[in-house]
């Protein structure tokens, strides 16, 4: 199992513009710049990123289900697509940490709604580009043989894969050992959280699936890549 702790992310100028853009349906204007400005700073001041993943070896996939041979179970018919052919899969979790989610709660407690729009755009892109630096780690990992390639990664809660099975990982991955815990209704706290797995095999047999969304029939979704 491996943690990484203290992550020290390259993180874009603009962050949360896109995202942003995409809420409000159109270009910015000069108030909600300043705004995103004065919270850009504010969130990552208040990210302490962390990580949590493993390798796990497949012993077989048998319709909706991928049975690995630590004993452990995963079910879906979209799992099981993206996990045939390969041969290993990797969970990960990964975190913004409790007190980004403080903050904005704070703001939302305040009543300035728009504060609280920009600041969950931002630390929403904030997420994926932890998302990308803990991919590109595991990805270098998890390709162990020179004519190996990686899967999309896929998570509980994408379609096709119920959010029940987040209960899975976490019994692969210990999530506390990164201050993450799952609720009664398998959401994680802190709720700038994100969980998942990358599948490893023979390039030539692995699920050439290119991203989750193209699996998703939600076409307007402002989160589509
Ligand atoms: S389209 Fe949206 S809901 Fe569907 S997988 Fe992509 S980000 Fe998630």
């Amino acid at each position: 199992m491996k943690i990484l702790d203290n992550i020290d992310l390259d993180i874009p100028l603009d962050i949360g513009r896109d995202f942003l853009e995409k809420v409000m349906g159109s270009e910015i204007n000069a108030p909600l710049e300043r705004l995103l400005k004065e919270k850009t700073s504010m969130c990552v001041e208040n990210i302490a990123p962390k990580a949590i993943y493993d390798r796990f070896e497949i012993d077989k996939v048998d319709g909706d289900r991928v049975y690995f041979k630590s004993g452990n179970i995963f079910n879906g018919p979209h799992i099981s697509k993206i996990l045939t052919g390969s041969k290993t899969a990797i969970p990960y979790i990964f975190t913004l940490g409790g007190q980004v989610d403080r903050i904005i709660n704070e703001e939302s407690r305040s009543g300035d709604t728009l504060a609280t729009i920009v600041m969950d755009a931002i630390t929403t892109s904030l997420l994926d580009t932890l998302g990308d630096f803990v991919g590109d780690r595991i990805k270098r990992e998890g390709i162990e043989q020179q004519n190996w390639g990686a899967t999309c990664a896929y998570s509980p809660g994408q379609y096709k894969w119920t959010i029940e099975e987040q209960k899975k990982i976490f019994k692969m991955l210990d999530g506390q050992k990164i201050g993450v815990e799952l609720n009664d209704s398998y959401l994680m706290l802190p709720f700038k959280s994100l969980s998942g797995v990358y599948g490893f095999g023979p390039e030539d047999r692995i699920d050439k699936t290119r991203v989750a969304c193209d699996l998703c029939p939600r076409e307007n979704c402002i989160g589509r890549r």
